[in-house]
């Protein structure tokens, strides 16, 4: 019978909540030496059956999200699209285009929308679902937020409140309500109107802040709050404190790279194979794309995975509430890599961890067909250098792993800046006609 066990055993947890919501003697927890959440036993059997750590069944919970559709290698589509807010504060406050919180406010603002499910700030590093009703409110919701939280009072508030709820959630918090939704509680699938899903590449764990804390001489157990993004495309990390706040550049400062190197990641991340949200009605993104280098104030890709969600989307357009541009299938992948859109990279990762016996998710989702596995040698170099430097993160040697990224890992950050140059400003792929961009006509009016 299958327990929480091997999350906790491998840092798997995510923080969704759907354990504590189908075994109510568990409790969240946060795990000291990896700085992240953790289920606090092993619970019942239930529990292990809706965990997305332990494993995801993407053909039964996309048979209850979109039934009689067949996913493809992207999921369930219905269109793509480039878009952005045309309020310019509200872009400016937020990570990308600002779509979610247009669609946010459109929900509010339907007849039967009783409110968003949405994460907010508690103070500190301590971020939480809540319920917001007040449309005043929207502007005040946090951008991206990277690093691990605990998403437990959403399925808390669909339990305890009726009413039609919209849920703003990255993949994995939505894989989390959505298998104790549809096993446990399916009268609360239909209270949910909408899910706006966040496209997502990895989340970091507290270690990653203590380690730019480190390197940035601020005092971590002072940390007011963080934000990630927010006035302009890429945006600057900011930390809070009584003292003032440091600011931080997350493309240019060497010591942002070294802290959040990939080995900052949750564990699960290395093992996702649903970053482009596959259960989400609609998700919304960066778009990392040639055409769009030139914006100053970000544009979200978007995905619409039902007929709805196009509607509601060109309705916006139709009320001047957004720009927007159709764009192809193609873009999905051309913005966030095919690793993370197939999986090429997890699904090896997965059968190299299922060979020795080791925890890791099972899940096979409607991608799994297009991914090309990465090599065993790959996977091998991969798991045992995060071996070694999990380790230093759990003694606190932050300044090791700085040097490691200046010294051993150079050759690969630098090669990463150069194919981003090349790629993205250079549009060396584009000009040699190995891809087809969005036109700039297109794109007219965006800023
Ligand atoms: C952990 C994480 C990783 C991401 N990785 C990628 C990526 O690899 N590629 C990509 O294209 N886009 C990624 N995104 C999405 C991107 O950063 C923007 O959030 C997205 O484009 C929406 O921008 P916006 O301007 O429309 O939304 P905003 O106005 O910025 O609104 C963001 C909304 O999402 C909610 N939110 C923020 N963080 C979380 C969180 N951790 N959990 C639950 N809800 C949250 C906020 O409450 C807010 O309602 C990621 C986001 C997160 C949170
Ligand atoms: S990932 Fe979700 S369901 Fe699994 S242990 Fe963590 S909180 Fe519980
Ligand atoms: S990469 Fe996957 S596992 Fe990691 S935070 Fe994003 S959705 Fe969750």
């Amino acid at each position: 019978m299958a327990t929480l066990e091997p999350v906790i055993e491998g840092g798997l947890c995510i923080g969704c909540g759907a354990c504590l919501a189908a075994d109510p003697d568990l409790e969240l927890l946060f795990d000291e030496a990896r700085q992240s959440f953790r289920p606090s036993g092993p619970g019942r059997p239930l529990a292990a059956e809706v965990c997305p750590a332990v494993g995801v069944d993407f053909s039964f919970l996309h048979r209850q999200r979109f039934p009689g559709v067949t996913p493809g290698p992207h999921g369930v589509v219905d269109s793509v699209w480039l878009a952005q807010s045309t309020d310019l504060a509200r872009n400016l406050r937020s990570s990308s285009g600002g779509l979610i919180k247009e669609l946010a406010l459109a929900h509010l603002g339907s007849p039967d929308g009783d409110g968003i499910i949405s994460i907010v700030h508690r103070g500190g590093l301590d971020f939480r679902a809540a319920l917001v009703t007040d449309a005043r409110d929207i502007d005040n919701l946090p951008g991206s937020v990277y690093h691990a939280l605990r998403f437990d009072d959403a399925l808390k508030i669909l339990q305890r409140r009726p009413g039609n709820y919209c849920l703003i959630a990255i993949p994995c918090q939505l894989e989390g309500v959505f298998s104790y939704v549809y096993r446990c509680a399916p009268e609360i699938g239909r209270r949910i109107r909408m899910s706006i899903g966040l496209l997502c590449g990895w989340q970091y764990t507290h270690h990653a802040i203590r380690a730019i804390c480190d390197y940035k001489r601020v005092d971590f157990s002072r940390l007011t709050n963080i934000s990630w993004r927010g006035g302009g495309p890429v945006g600057k990390l900011k930390l809070y404190t009584p003292e003032g706040v440091t600011t931080v550049s997350r493309r240019l400062d060497f010591s942002y790279q070294a802290a959040f190197d990939r080995s900052f990641n949750n564990p699960r991340c290395h093992l996702c194979v649903n970053h482009s949200n596959f259960l989400a009605d609609i998700v919304v993104g960066d778009a990392w794309l040639p055409s769009t280098v030139f914006t100053r104030t970000g544009i979200s890709l978007v995905i619409c995975r039902t007929s709805e969600a196009r509607l509601l989307l060109q309705g916006l357009a139709e009320e001047g509430k957004i720009r927007l541009a159709k764009v192809s299938v193609d873009e999905i992948v051309e913005s966030q890599g095919r690793r993370a859109v197939f999986g090429d990279f997890a699904y090896a990762y997965q059968a190299y961890l299922a060979r020795r016996g080791l925890p890791h998710p099972v899940m096979t989702g409607p991608n799994r067909a297009a991914a090309r596995l990465v090599s065993e040698k790959e996977v091998d170099r991969f798991h045992r250098e995060l071996l070694r430097k999990l380790r230093l993160q759990q003694q606190g040697r932050y300044r090791t792993l700085w040097w490691r990224k200046l010294t051993w890992e150079a050759p690969g950050l630098l090669w990463r800046y150069l194919s981003w140059f090349l790629v993205r400003i250079l549009r060396i792929k584009s000009l040699a006609g190995r891809r087809k961009e969005v036109a700039r006509r297109k794109l007219a009016g965006f800023r």
